[in-house]
């Protein structure tokens, strides 16, 4: 049988590279993305490439953009020959007031935390409808159940992730394809570490306080979550095992929505 091709957004750092080796390691030929077109950008799907011993493409498009979201798609079918499991992941965060936030910090969120989902996946499902197979896995967030404050942007989209990924999976319930989300809590990634210095600013706090009593405040586990957990519930999410879970969400969130 022929390999499955996995294609990732927003996969050259954090949970979507975490999540891009988990599908390597699983066997499937994996499409790799981001923005910027540097080498680094190609030598990371060479190491993927490498350690796993399967194909690993990297594909710059980026997810602000429409055209390039479902060129993106496009691209990878012709590389590998197919798309069979689409994980929409690439994300951005801005933390303010929500009568301070920047409109142009809206715009961005919103397009390139949900909107993309919407292009990639339409761009998508004809190749998995012509396979009579596919999973379409949408990394959301705990803020997609819940909301803080001064997140306005990313709390809406998340939302909105979540209300795509149940509409999609009753639009192509009887073709064999499937539409989840993940909702993890807190994973130490670069785009944490970039919320810090803001939610320092903000809550006025230093940095081991604003870990402790803001970001892992509602993390029972009081640890952050790994990208390779992550990682784990994609490939578990892509599997034939989770063929009847559709139109769901899997929280990996250390007990934040338990709450
Ligand atoms: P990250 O900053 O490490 O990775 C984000 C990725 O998106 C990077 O590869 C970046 O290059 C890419 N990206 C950003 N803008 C892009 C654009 N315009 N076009 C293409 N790619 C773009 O962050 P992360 O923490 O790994 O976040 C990944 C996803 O997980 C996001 O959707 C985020 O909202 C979600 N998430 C993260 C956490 C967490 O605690 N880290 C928790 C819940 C959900």
């Amino acid at each position: 049988m022929a390999k499955k091709t996995a294609v990732v957004t927003g996969s050259n750092s954090g949970i979507g590279l975490g999540s891009a080796h988990a599908l390597a390691a699983a066997g499937y030929n994996v499409v790799i993305n981001s923005f910027t077109d540097r080498p680094e950008d190609h030598d990371l799907a060479k190491e993927i490439a490498a350690k796993h011993s399967t194909g690993v493409a990297y594909i710059k498009a980026d997810m602000s953009k429409g055209d390039e979201c479902r060129a993106l798609i496009d691209q990878a079918a012709a590389t590998f020959g197919s798309v069979d499991v689409l994980v929409n992941n690439a994300g951005i965060q801005f933390v303010a007031p929500v009568d301070e936030f920047p409109t142009e910090k809206w715009d961005a969120i919103i397009a390139i935390n949900l909107t993309s989902a919407f292009h990639t996946t339409a761009a998508a499902l004809p190749y998995m409808k012509k396979a009579g197979w596919g999973r379409i896995i949408n990394i959301a967030s705990a803020h997609g159940l819940r909301a803080s404050p001064f997140k306005s942007a990313y709390v809406a989209a998340k939302h909105g992730v979540l209300g795509l990924t149940k509409t999609v999976a009753l639009e192509v319930a009887e073709k064999h394809i499937t539409s989840n989300a993940i909702c993890p809590g807190y994973v130490l990634t670069p785009l944490v570490e970039a919320q810090i210095p803001d939610q320092m600013k903000a809550h006025n706090m230093d940095r081991e306080t604003v870990i402790r009593e803001v970001m892992l405040d509602k993390q029972a586990t009081k640890e952050f979550a790994t990208v390779d957990q992550i990682g784990a519930t994609v490939v578990f999410l892509a599997s034939d095992a989770a063929a009847q879970i559709t139109g769901t969400s899997i929280s990996v969130d250390g007990g934040w929505t338990a709450q």
